[in-house]
């Protein structure tokens, strides 16, 4: 049993030598025994690497997972495992290409050229997986979830997230990662039925299974601003690794200068069991945090943008997740896309009732759903930020 409070740091020089990641990962994972231990070397195991491929966006653009850093891992497994079997499987984002992520992230160049051809490796674009339904015991919003049937012949699953800044949540780490594993309907369902929610019935679900997950953290890359997908990239240079993913995100959330209390999934992760217990405390190892933590910029407007633009914004009772998503992509509207929701109130949260406007209203969230204004509503928990567009424009 790995231990759980364990969460190792690593700050690397360049990220595209094959030696210095191999050498970088070695030291990363020695407080865990090394590859020998974490991956117990039975002959044949079947691993499962999970990288991030939301989109096909060349990794230096910080969406990505680097596909040199996987490849150097992929290098170990075979030179410390027994004849290991690798899939690298990711489902991109609905309405995007994994074939074409797999192609634009450099998967397809660096993990099936000539030079590795030796080795077992099979890229596996997830969406095109048999899935099957899985129990969630203790489900909030999901009693099954439909996983690919693969993960039944599955030993170990290597979860590889980037560091990035998010619409929804302040930042996507580690539990998040894992919505790549689901079917595209279900992503779209996840938001309207409350991703907080979801993503932690989805953990809850895959710590059910018979198959250790391991988390290594790719900042070699990161992305701060208008993440998943369109921030900017941050030369961060830095790799975290944990058994246990809550554990993990909280301490790679600090390292972009997050609180870890602000990302909703992560402490809806801890109350329903899902971090190490409260006697264990976390123990940083490698790098200290104040060395290698940087503020990430996180979209954040003043009330007083609002003002200026003539958008009343009343938010009674919601949490922060819709205030988030509003100012992350208001943010990144043009000023012409701003003009048309000018003069228009926005409600958030669901105690508004008493609350008279005279203005056209828009209603943001299903909490919104039951208040007595006559608003435009737009669904979700909270609603992903292309049907925000899809309703408005
Ligand atoms: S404000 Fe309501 S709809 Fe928006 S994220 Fe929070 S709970 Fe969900």
């Amino acid at each position: 049993m790995l231990p759980e409070n364990l969460v190792s740091l690593k700050k690397i020089n360049g990220y595209i030598d094959l030696e210095k990641l191999q050498n970088s990962l070695k030291t990363l994972l020695e407080p865990f025994g090394g590859i020998e231990n974490i991956f117990s070397d039975f002959a044949n195991e079947k691993i499962l690497i999970k990288p991030n491929l939301v989109a096909p966006v060349n990794f230096e653009q910080g969406a990505t997972t680097n596909p040199y850093l996987v490849r150097a891992l992929v290098e170990l497994l075979y030179d410390k495992l027994n004849n290991p079997q690798i899939l690298v499987g990711d489902g991109a984002s609905v309405g995007q290409d994994t074939e074409e992520a797999f192609e634009v992230c450099g998967f397809k160049e660096l993990l099936q050229e000539s030079s590795v051809s030796y080795m077992n490796i099979k890229l596996v674009d997830i969406k095109e997986e048999e899935f099957i339904p899985y129990q969630v015991k203790k489900g909030r919003v999901f009693q099954e979830i439909y996983l690919p049937a693969l993960l039944q012949e599955i030993d170990h699953i290597i979860n590889m997230p980037v560091l990035k800044t998010h619409d929804v949540f302040p930042a996507t780490l580690g539990l998040k990662n894992l919505k790549g594993l689901i079917r595209e309907q279900e992503k779209k369902l996840f938001h309207q039925t409350g991703l907080t929610d979801a993503i932690v019935d989805l953990n809850l679900c895959l710590a059910d299974l018979p198959v250790q997950i391991f988390t290594i953290y790719d900042g070699s890359i990161a992305m701060e601003g208008y993440g998943p997908v369109d921030g900017t990239p941050v030369n961060f240079e830095l790799l975290g690794a944990a058994a246990n993913i809550a554990a993990g995100d909280t301490v790679l959330s600090r390292c972009l200068g997050i609180k870890p209390e602000e990302i909703h999934y992560l402490t809806a992760a801890g109350s329903r069991g899902l971090a190490p217990e409260r006697s264990a405390k976390l123990k940083i190892i490698g790098e200290q945090l104040k060395d290698v933590s940087k503020n990430f910029l996180v979209p954040k407007l003043k009330d007083e943008f609002y003002q200026q633009h003539e958008i009343n914004l009343i938010d009674r009772g919601g949490c922060s997740g819709c205030r988030h998503l509003l100012d992350n992509i208001i943010s990144s509207w043009s000023e012409e896309e701003i003009s048309q929701i000018s003069g228009h109130t926005i409600f958030l949260g669901p105690d508004g009732q008493e609350i008279d406007s005279n203005n056209p209203c828009i209603q943001l969230g299903v909490c919104t759903k039951n208040l007595n204004v006559s608003g435009l509503y737009i669904p979700g928990c909270p609603p992903h930020p292309q049907i925000i567009k899809d309703y408005l424009f």
